[in-house]
């Protein structure tokens, strides 16, 4: 997922940013709160994590602004979690009450707070139908179609269960059992594990125009990946 990391404590920032870009992700980081605003109004995030205790506009105005500035009207649902140090615990109830959407307290895991991430992400695209971005690829729920760099996938309802299964899961490895049960649910048809290959050879066909393809992690799984550089 694509996320926007403002945080001032640098060690922690970079090691947070070393982590997650590892795991897949892309983050940009930024260390106070005004240029956090200025990089929520150019810049479609789909989380942000979120520090209290930040120079020049500290983590609550920066939650304040996004939810109720006319300036992020169209984004300010942007899904938030809540970066806090032990003894802020009524900054953080603040904060909760002021719209954030989750928090974690220092020190804290770094998988957790991806599948926290996640959690928020699955939440927030159940409630609002708003978009899921993977690797340059906009799911739209409410219209229930994908698109790539403006361009609308064309895409069977077998490859639309396949694609949304790995644009969820975010570049984690899914197994083809794992796929099959989410393509092939309720169907007759389906005999073996083999139908799950024929509906993924002609995915790949038609992400290769957009750079976009299906890997595969021997003995583990299949996952989307951006072949930009
Ligand atoms: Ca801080």
């Amino acid at each position: 997922m694509y996320l926007l990391l403002v945080e001032d404590e640098a060690t922690l920032a970079e090691s947070l940013l070393g982590v997650l870009v590892a795991k897949g992700h892309r983050v940009d980081w930024v260390a106070d709160g005004r240029m956090a605003l200025s990089q929520l109004a150019t810049t479609r995030y789909d989380a942000m994590v979120l520090d209290l205790g930040l120079p020049y506009l500290d983590g609550r105005g920066v939650l304040d602004a996004l939810r109720t500035a006319p300036a992020f009207q169209d984004r300010q649902d942007l899904p938030v979690l809540i970066l806090s140090a032990r003894d802020q615990s009524s900054d953080k109830i603040a904060a909760l009450e002021a719209g954030a959407d989750d928090y974690l307290s220092k020190p804290f895991d770094v998988d957790e707070l991806e599948a926290r991430l996640f959690a928020l992400l699955r939440r927030r695209l159940g409630k609002t139908g708003a978009q899921l971005n993977w690797v340059g690829i906009q799911y739209d729920a409410s219209k229930r179609s994908f698109a790539c760099r403006g361009h609308t996938l064309a895409v069977s309802p077998r490859e639309h269960a396949a694609l949304l299964a790995l644009m969820q899961a975010q570049g984690v490895p899914l197994t083809r059992l794992a796929l099959y049960e989410r393509v092939f649910a309720d169907d007759e048809d389906a005999s073996s594990l083999d139908v799950i290959d024929v509906v993924i050879y002609r995915l790949r066909k038609k992400l290769v125009p957009f750079a976009v393809s299906i890997q595969s992690v021997r003995g583990i799984g299949l996952y989307l990946a951006s072949d930009a550089a």
